[in-house]
């Protein structure tokens, strides 16, 4: 028998990490709803590791132990949300420190970094971190406590250099946080390139089927203060997610590995479809050999290149949206990497963000793909 910590991601995710509902026998493991737990006649808790639910859920811990063995990561830890991730790792910054984030992150994030930096009398440097020479002159120039970036970007699937990242970070004596929710922990682990901290939108395809709100990090060195800070604040602020929904990630995570290389798979074939559509101005999607960052996007991603991509319609907003008007298949609805497909106009959800009118972002699902083409293609006819 191969030692448990050798095991392929399929077989961590397929068998929950091995884990079973020892009770019963069950290979399911169970839900643990109880949110206090019993002391005996000496006061000593029944179990050591379970006295109240905010800082000990059985359930949590399972789906967290899971993600971990994916991230090849010390340990992980759910929040209720993504954002509430993203909040946990700012919120680990002192009053008066600095931080360096990519231009172009999810919307959602840098709004709230951008409000809350400024509540805290935090310098909020957002640089293009495409750009290289950019990025290592803002960390030589500002000596951040915090690098943050966003690999692939969502909506205009930018490649950033993790290691590029991460050296520069060092030396400038920040840790570096990547948000990967697009990569997946399949297709890419920034740990293994230097990062400090992984996160996630677990809302996304870690979960898989729309269905769960949560929240994902993961780090290299656990005994990190700031990891230490993040796990303190977590407990006793409360942002902790329930047993439910961490049960859902559990038996989502099973088939997460199949799920994302049918999405990839599919992403692929769809992008080289509109590639070469008359009706279509661009295609960004990091798997097409004319992407700016296939090459950067191939030595970090194995398996393939996620479920995002987005589209760029000849025209402009009105003709961008005649063609999700007439699509019969992709749902048009905000978020990413469930199982089925998605389509959203990004100019309506952020206008003011300087995104391009005629932009299309499209998460692709693991539906049979010449049936979302078919869909896009008649969509796309005039
Ligand atoms: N990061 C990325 C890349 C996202 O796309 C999102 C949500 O769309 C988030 C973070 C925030 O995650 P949540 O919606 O789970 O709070």
């Amino acid at each position: 028998m191969k030692n448990r910590d050798d095991l392929k991601p399929a077989t961590i995710a397929a068998q929950a990490a091995g884990a079973i509902d020892t009770a019963s026998g069950g290979v399911v493991p169970p839900i643990r709803l109880s949110t206090t737990f019993v002391r005996d006649t000496s006061n000593q808790p029944l179990n050591p590791d379970n006295v109240y639910l905010r800082n000990h859920n059985d359930t949590a811990r399972l789906a967290e132990n899971i993600l971990a063995k994916l991230e090849n990561a010390q340990e992980a830890l759910l929040f209720p949300s993504g954002m509430a991730a993203v909040a946990a790792v700012f919120r680990s910054v002192k009053t008066g420190g600095s931080v360096v984030v990519q231009t172009g992150t999810y919307w959602g994030a840098i709004k709230w970094i951008r409000d809350f930096t400024s509540r805290r009398q935090i310098r909020l440097f957002e640089v293009d971190c495409t750009d290289t020479a950019a990025l290592n002159q803002a960390c030589e120039t500002h000596s951040p406590d915090l690098v943050f970036i966003e690999t692939p970007s969502n909506p205009l699937l930018k490649i950033v250099d993790i290691r590029f990242a991460a050296d520069c970070a060092h030396a400038a004596g920040a840790l570096l946080v990547v948000d990967a929710t697009a990569a997946t922990p399949i297709l890419s682990q920034p740990l293994e390139f230097g990062a400090d901290i992984v996160m996630h939108s677990a809302t996304k395809a870690i979960n898989g089927h729309s269905d769960v709100l949560a929240g994902a990090l993961a780090t290299a060195n656990k005994d990190h203060q700031v990891w230490q800070a993040i796990t303190s604040d977590r407990n006793d602020a409360g942002a902790v997610i329930g047993p439910f929904e961490a049960w859902l990630l559990v038996r989502g995570m099973r088939t997460l590995p199949l799920r994302v290389e049918r999405m990839s798979q599919n992403a692929q074939k769809l992008a080289d479809f509109l590639l070469g559509h008359e009706a279509v101005e661009g295609v960004l999607y990091p798997g097409l050999p004319s992407h700016p960052g296939h090459t950067l996007a191939a030595q970090q991603m194995t398996g393939g290149f996620g479920c995002l991509l987005s589209v760029l319609i000849k025209g402009d907003a009105v003709d961008a949206l005649r063609v999700t008007g007439k699509l019969n298949l992709f749902h048009r609805a905000t978020s990413l990497g469930g199982v089925e497909s998605l389509i959203e106009h990004r100019h309506t959800v952020e206008p003011d963000t300087g995104l391009p009118q005629n932009l299309l972002r499209i998460s692709v699902g693991i539906e049979d793909v010449n049936d979302l083409i078919d869909d896009m293609a008649q969509a796309l006819c005039r």
